[in-house]
C-alpha cells in the first residue's frame, strides 16, 4: 500500500488515486490544491459533502512538512485522525480530551517532520505550549475548518476563533485555506477579514442541492404530524429528527418508538457512551431515526438518510440549511420537512432576550431568527429564497419544494391586519396592558373566556371584529406579521406590541399581503383535509 511519506512533492491527482482511492477531483477540489501547493491562500465555500476536507488534506501531504488543521469539532479528531491513518496518512491531533503519552508522541512525530497532518482545537492555540510546539515543527499550510465559526454575524460564533489571527502573524509565509459550508456574503466578508484573507482566492461552490425537497407546514400536533409524514412518505427509512430541547428529543423518540418506528436519542445530556452507540447505530443500521438536538450531525457522513425533519424552528437559514444537507447526500430524493408555529417565535424571541451575549450579537441572533421566520412565511419558492440567502440568485423557481407544488395563494389581508394591531394599540394606549396572541385572537373572535370576562375585554370596541377569519386564520396572521416585522413579541408569555412599521398599517399607508395555507401539502392524500 502507497503511504503519504512518499508522497511529498507528487502530482496531487496521483494522491487522490493512490492514496484516497477516487479517480477524479471533484468540483473545484483541483484548482483549490493547486492554490495552496503553489503557496496561496484560499476561501472555501462549499455545502456540506461536497469534499472539502480533500483540500487541504492532499497539499499537507504534497508539501514539504506538516498541515496545521484547526477544528471545533473536538470530539470527532480521533475518527478524522483513525480514517486518515487507515488511509496509510500520517495524522495526529492534540487536545484537551487526549492521554499524555499519545500527546507527546504526536507531538514529537511533529517535530521530527513525521506528520503530514496535525489537528487542534482552536483554544490550544492560546496556549504559550501550543505555541511553542509550533514553532519547533517546519509547517506545511493552516486549514481553518468550519471558518464560520470566526464570525459574530454568522449562527455559530465562537469566541475561540478570534484568536486565529495570529496564526498569520507569526507564520505569515505559510498559505492558509479557510473553509465553511455555510456563509452568506455578510458571513464571508467578516471571515475574510478577520482571517486576514482579505486577497485569498475564493472559491464558491454552488450550494443548490435539488434533490431535497424542501417543505414547512404550520405546526398543529407535531408528533401527529411527523407520524404521519413518516408513515405516508418515509416509512423504514433513515433519517434526522430535530427538536430544540433534550426534553423534547426525550419525549419525541419515545412517542415514535411506541407507535413503531425505530427511534434513537441523542443530546448531550447523554453519557458520553449512549451517544457514541446511538451515532453508532444510526450509521451502521438501516432505517433507523435520530431524535436529535443539533449537538448531532456535525461531521456525520452517512449517504442515504431520506429526511430531515424539523419539529422546533431552527434558529437561523445558515443553521437549518446545514443541517438539512445532510439529507440525501447520495442524490437521490429526500425531504427536508419543518413543522413551525407562533410558540417557537415566542421562544426563540425569549431566548435571545435573555442570552448574556452582547448587544451587537443579540442583533446579529435576531436578524438571523427573522430571515428563518420569512423563508417559513414566503409565498415564493423556498430553494429560490434559500439560495438568495447563500448569494445565488437565478431565481428560477425549483419546482421540487411545498410552494411550487402546491402554491399558496395571498390575500390582501391590510384590513385583518389593521384589526389585529389596533387591539394590540387599544389594549397598551387605554389599558397599559400588553397580552399574547391567544387573548387577542378571543377577543377578536368575540370568545366570552373567563380571562376575557376578568379583564373586562368584551367591553372593548374591538370585540368580537374579527370573525371573518377562524383562529388558525388569525394564528397564521399574528405569525406572518411578526415575520414582516409588524409585530413584535416578547417577555415569558409572548406578549405582542406594535412596532415602528406597525403604523404605517393603522394609518392605511401599507397594504399587507397575507399567505393563506394551501388546503393540503403535496404527497398526502386528498382524504386527510385541513
Ligand atoms: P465536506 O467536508 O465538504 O462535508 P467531505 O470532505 O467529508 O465533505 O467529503 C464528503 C464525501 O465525499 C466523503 O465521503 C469523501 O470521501 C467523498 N469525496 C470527496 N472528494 C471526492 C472525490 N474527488 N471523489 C469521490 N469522493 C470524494
Ligand atoms: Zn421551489
Amino acid at each position: 500500500m502507497a503511504t503519504s511519506a512518499e508522497m511529498v512533492g507528487a502530482e496531487p491527482i496521483e494522491v487522490l488515486r493512490r492514496l484516497f482511492g477516487y479517480d477524479t477531483f471533484r468540483n473545484q477540489q483541483a484548482e483549490i490544491i493547486e492554490q495552496l501547493v503553489s503557496g496561496g491562500d484560499a476561501l472555501v465555500l462549499m455545502p456540506t459533502g461536497g469534499g472539502k476536507s480533500l483540500c487541504y488534506q492532499i497539499p499537507a501531504i504534497v508539501r514539504p512538512g506538516t498541515g496545521v488543521v484547526i477544528s471545533p469539532l473536538i470530539a470527532l479528531m480521533q475518527d478524522q485522525v483513525d480514517a486518515m491513518r487507515a488511509l496509510g496518512v500520517r495524522a495526529g491531533f492534540v487536545n484537551s480530551t487526549q492521554e499524555w503519552g499519545e500527546r507527546r508522541d504526536t507531538e514529537t512525530a511533529f517535530v521530527d517532520g513525521e506528520l503530514d497532518l496535525l489537528y487542534l482545537a482552536p483554544e490550544a492555540l492560546g496556549s504559550a505550549n501550543t505555541m511553542r510546539l509550533l514553532e519547533r515543527g517546519r509547517i506545511s499550510l493552516f486549514a481553518i475548518d468550519e471558518a464560520h465559526c470566526v464570525a459574530q454575524w454568522g449562527h455559530d460564533f465562537r469566541p475561540d476563533y478570534l484568536g486565529l489571527s495570529v496564526l498569520h502573524e507569526r507564520w505569515p509565509e505559510v498559505p492558509r485555506i479557510a473553509l465553511t459550508a455555510t456563509a452568506t456574503t455578510a458571513t464571508r466578508d467578516e471571515i475574510a477579514t478577520r482571517l486576514n484573507l482579505t486577497d485569498a482566492k475564493r472559491f464558491v461552490a454552488s450550494f443548490d442541492r435539488p434533490n431535497i425537497q424542501y417543505r414547512i407546514v404550520p405546526k398543529k400536533s407535531p408528533t401527529n404530524q411527523l407520524l404521519e409524514f413518516l408513515r405516508t412518505e418515509h416509512k423504514d427509512d433513515a433519517g434526522i429528527v430535530y427538536c430544540l430541547s433534550r426534553a423534547s428529543v426525550e419525549r419525541t423518540a419515545e412517542q415514535l418508538v411506541a407507535n413503531g418506528v425505530p427511534a434513537l436519542p441523542y443530546h448531550a445530556g447523554l453519557d458520553a457512551r449512549t451517544r457514541a452507540d446511538n451515532q453508532s447505530r444510526f450509521l451502521r443500521e438501516d432505517g433507523l431515526v435520530m431524535v436529535a438536538t443539533i449537538a448531532f450531525g456535525m461531521g456525520i457522513d452517512k449517504p442515504d438518510v431520506r429526511f430531515v425533519a424539523h419539529l422546533d424552528l431552527p434558529k437561523s437559514v445558515e443553521g437549518y440549511y446545514q443541517e438539512t444537507g445532510r439529507a440525501g447526500r447520495d442524490g437521490l430524493p429526500s425531504t427536508a420537512w419543518l413543522a413551525y408555529g407562533l410558540q417557537d417565535v415566542v421562544q426563540q424571541r425569549k431566548m435571545i432576550e435573555t442570552s448574556d451575549a452582547d448587544r451587537t450579537r443579540r442583533r446579529a441572533l435576531s436578524q438571523h431568527l427573522d430571515a428563518m421566520l420569512a423563508l417559513c412565511e414566503t409565498v415564493e419558492c423556498r430553494r429560490v429564497q434559500l439560495l438568495a440567502y447563500f448569494g445565488e440568485a437565478d431565481g428560477q423557481p425549483c419546482g421540487n419544494c411545498d410552494t411550487c407544488l402546491s402554491p399558496p395563494s395571498s390575500f390582501d389581508g391590510t384590513v385583518a391586519a389593521q384589526k389585529l394591531l389596533s387591539t394590540v394599540l387599544r389594549l397598551d394606549r387605554e389599558r397599559n396592558q400588553r397580552f399574547g396572541a391567544g387573548q387577542l385572537i378571543d377577543i377578536l373572535l368575540g370568545r366570552q373566556t373567563d380571562k376575557v370576562t376578568r379583564f373586562n375585554h368584551d367591553k372593548l370596541t374591538v370585540f368580537g371584529i374579527g370573525t371573518e377569519l377562524s383562529e388558525a386564520e388569525w394564528r397564521g396572521a399574528v405569525r406572518q406579521l411578526l415575520a414582516q416585522g409588524l409585530l413584535a413579541v416578547e417577555g415569558d408569555y409572548g406578549t405582542l406590541s406594535l412596532t415602528e412599521a406597525s403604523r404605517g398599517v393603522l394609518s392605511k399607508e401599507r397594504q399587507v399581503m397575507l399567505r393563506r395555507e394551501p388546503p393540503k401539502t403535496p404527497r398526502q392524500s386528498s382524504s386527510r383535509g385541513t
